[in-house]
């Protein structure tokens, strides 16, 4: 998506993957120093330790703990997130009003981490984290007490909860591609009763949470659009221009089609 946007825009640059161990990890973000580099996005399971080769970092990827995006300006390697943005304006596009909703987080995982944030700095009534782990749902809720009205869920009272929930929003990896495709983190039968459904999963592009959604006729909303605009505000950064949106789905969508 990064290409078909610097095609678009005419920009000669050129964004490719590398896969990165661990023991590599400070040889690579030397290279990123370099005048013609202008950053780079970062992912798990980096997101966390690249924050203490920065330079500088957001208010946002000090607060989140994570970077997911890397300015190079002059060999001074800016830190920031815009996986929390990405996700604000994913449910922008949806039309989501966030000030004051009652909202449920499923998973406390790193993609948690800037959703909460996410949430609690747009304003929400309420966020109550839900996971499989429940000590990690009650650290994650600590953590970010200072930002709003956050609490983890416990078993017994996931369902009133999801049940008059306005956003619900699956960050586990269940329904993803492989493994889990076939669940929902969510007991059969269990959904809010009018809230909108987010899952940030994007492959495949209707986990089985979206499809039960769907059915009972509620609003609903997969990761790509998450995708896609944590990409823009990162294509953004590093070239100072507005990304071509359209763009940057289309491609992505006929690469995940491709796969
Ligand atoms: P992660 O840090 O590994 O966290 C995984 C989460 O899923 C944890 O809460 C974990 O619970 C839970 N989980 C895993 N297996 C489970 C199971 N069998 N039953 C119940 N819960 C289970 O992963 P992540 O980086 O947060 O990513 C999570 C998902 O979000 C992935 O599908 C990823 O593709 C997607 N994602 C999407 C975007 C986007 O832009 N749309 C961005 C980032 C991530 P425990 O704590 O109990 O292990």
């Amino acid at each position: 998506m990064h290409n078909a946007a610097f095609n678009a825009l005419g920009i000669d640059a050129l964004y490719t993957a590398r896969d990165v161990a661990p023991e590599d990890l400070t040889q690579v973000i030397k290279a990123l120093r370099a005048p013609d580099v202008w950053g780079a996005n970062v992912t798990v399971p980096h997101k966390r330790a690249v924050l203490a080769f920065m330079d500088d970092l957001s208010d946002a990827a000090k607060r989140i703990g994570a970077v997911n995006t890397i300015v190079n300006k002059n060999g001074y390697l800016y830190g920031d997130n815009t996986d929390a943005p990405g996700y604000l304006r994913a449910l922008a596009d949806a039309n989501i009003t966030l000030k004051d909703a009652d909202a449920v987080l499923l998973g406390a995982g790193g993609a948690a981490r800037a959703i909460v944030y996410a949430l609690l700095t747009a304003g929400v009534k309420r966020l109550s984290i839900h996971n499989r782990t429940p000590e990690k749902a009650q650290a994650l809720a600590t953590e970010f007490s200072t930002l709003g009205n956050v609490q983890a869920l416990p078993d017994e009272e996931l369902t009133p909860r999801v049940h008059g929930a306005d956003l619900l929003i699956n960050s586990t990896s269940l329904g993803m591609s492989g493994l889990h495709e076939h669940l929902s983190p969510l007991p059969a039968g269990l959904l809010p009763y009018n809230g909108f459904v987010s899952d940030i999963v994007y492959v495949p592009a209707r986990t089985k949470l979206l499809k039960d959604a769907t059915l009972q006729g509620l609003a609903t909303q997969n990761g790509l659009p998450m995708l896609i605009y944590q990409g823009a505000e990162s294509f953004t950064r590093w070239t100072g221009q507005n990304a071509p949106i359209p763009i940057m789905f289309s491609a992505a969508r006929t690469a995940l089609e491709s796969r």
